[in-house]
């Protein structure tokens, strides 16, 4: 393995910096060099049996702690995170190509704000009410954490999708083995060191990067009670068959394959304003980016026209530079991949207005330019399969319940837009979107609401009081009347 400073070749198990089972562990590759910028441990079958039994042992003590010691806690680890925002930010924008100036918020201050606003609602809830019964008597609910928690997460917004996990997983009560993709393996060590500087009791939270191989031996484990998974819908429905046979709670938040539904009285302004943010935030690689653009025919050209402008002027460059808008996606196989349905979209005879391959002047880095296609029907593969890429598509409507159709006629039901002057109308429009999450006039989400998808998109939500409420199992103890 690569020896440099940034290398982490142990595991973080129990509390302890712990030497994994096998000595071969993983590059990581800087996206935008392609240079190797650290080694990390890679746990095997055995390494994951000891994170789970340290997780298990750790369980007793942590669920025994009154919410408000949790919380206690929770705030120390929350502020241990905050004091290392910058550099993880700068991690993980290397680790992925994300653009430092997104990275700052999600995966610098995002998991502090997501640990410290589930250790403010755990300090404030009831951990069990008394209820009088129906039937005479009366009866106490409690709220058990439900166990030892695998957290399975990618590598796209590594820090953000994991704090998802990690924060209302603890906040409840559960212990935590964090797997996450071997991409961003190094960033995913600062929530072990955030642990160890805030005095986390040992086991509570175990960090063990690995394949998926591995991830799947920890869904399977005996010692996990319930897994928490983000990624792409093939592993989703792989885990959710796993989990189905075991009976064992799961969450799934996964693909998307957005619509951004342009009104005839859109503000086509600030329609372009937040296209970035929109469709193609993090270079494209983002689950609820609005990557279809439905436009009505009375708007089509002028929208074409627009899009196309606005995606031309993005500065392609170093995640790093403040800059940038659009960096390196975060491997050669993702690149090619995307390349790969660029290729398809102009084989079924799509138009390219702008992009449509690597840019010239990046020689180093998996590159692909910002590309749009124009007149795609909602049929063709570039409008159903998620390319996870800086790739958009336009469609032409007609009327709004076309609109509202091509909208829904998609496997996934993740995200969207709405664009109107009207708010009212926005929202009625939002309403007949099926879609866990949708935004009016921007996309934004917020950590006080639930998010996830219906459909291909997953099962399940995160954030919000909603997201707490998987890692609780109710308990009802009943009373007779004397
Ligand atoms: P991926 O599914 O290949 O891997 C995600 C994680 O799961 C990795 O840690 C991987 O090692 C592990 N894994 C893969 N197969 C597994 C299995 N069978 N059992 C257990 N673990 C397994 O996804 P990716 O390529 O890393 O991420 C991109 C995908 O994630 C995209 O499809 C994207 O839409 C999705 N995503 C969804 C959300 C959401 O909230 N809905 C957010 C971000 C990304």
């Amino acid at each position: 393995m690569h020896t440099n400073t940034l290398d982490r070749p142990e595991l973080f198990i129990g509390g302890a910096w712990t030497a994994p089972e096998l000595a071969d562990g993983f590059d990581v590759i800087e996206a935008a060099t392609e240079k190797v910028l650290g080694g990390a441990a890679m746990a095997s079958t055995a390494d994951i049996d000891a994170a789970v039994a340290a997780a298990g042992r750790a369980l007793g003590s942590w669920r025994a702690l009154s919410p408000a010691r949790r919380a206690d806690h929770l705030d120390r680890f929350a502020a241990a995170l905050n004091a290392r925002a910058k550099q993880t930010a700068a991690l993980a924008s290397r680790e992925n190509g994300m653009p430092i100036t997104l990275s700052i918020g999600v995966n610098g201050y995002a998991p502090g704000l997501m640990v410290k606003y589930y250790a403010d609602l755990v300090r404030r809830a009831e951990e069990s009410d008394i209820r009088p019964s129906a039937f005479g008597g009366r009866t106490v609910v409690r709220r058990e954490p439900v166990g030892v928690v695998a957290a399975i997460t990618p590598w796209n917004y590594p820090q953000s999708l994991a704090a998802m996990k990690i924060a209302p997983a603890l906040a409840a009560g559960c212990t935590v083995v964090l797997k996450p993709s071997p991409e961003t393996s190094l960033d995913a060590y600062v929530f072990a060191d955030a642990a160890i500087e805030a005095g986390l009791p040992a086991g509570v939270l175990n960090v063990v990067p690995g394949s998926r191989e591995a991830g799947a031996y920890l869904v399977r484990h005996p010692g996990v009670h319930k897994v928490a998974f983000t990624g792409s819908t093939p592993a989703g429905r792989a885990i959710g068959e796993v989990c189905g046979r075991l009976l064992r709670p799961v969450t799934l938040e996964l693909g998307g394959k957005s619509a951004s539904l342009v009104t005839v009285d859109a503000d086509l302004e600030l329609f372009a304003a937040n296209l970035l943010e929109v469709s193609l935030v993090n270079n494209g690689q983002t689950c609820h980016a609005g990557t279809r653009i439905l436009a009505p025919r009375a708007l089509y050209s002028q929208v074409v026209e627009l899009v196309t402008e606005t995606v031309r002027a993005l500065v392609i460059g170093d995640p790093l530079d403040r800059a940038t808008q659009i960096g390196p996606l975060v491997s050669a196989a993702q690149r090619d991949r995307v390349l790969g349905y660029i290729e398809a979209g102009r084989a079924a005879g799509y138009r390219v207005t702008t992009g449509g391959g690597a840019p010239a002047d990046q020689t180093l880095g998996w590159y692909v330019e910002p590309t749009v296609f124009a007149g795609v029907d909602n049929s063709a593969r570039i409008a159903r399969e998620e390319i996870f890429g800086p790739v958009l598509t336009i469609t032409e409507y007609g009327d709004e319940d076309e609109a509202v159709a091509i909208a829904n006629d998609s496997e996934y039901g993740l995200g969207g837009t709405v664009w109107t002057t009207d708010e009212e109308r926005g929202l009625a429009l939002a309403d007949r979107i099926h879609s866990g999450t949708v935004g009016v006039n921007h996309y934004a989400l917020d950590l006080a609401a639930p998010f996830g998808g219906v459909k291909a998109s997953g099962l399940g939500r995160e954030l919000g009081p909603e997201g707490i409420a998987p890692y609780y199992s109710a308990k009802s103890i009943y009373f007779r009347t004397r």
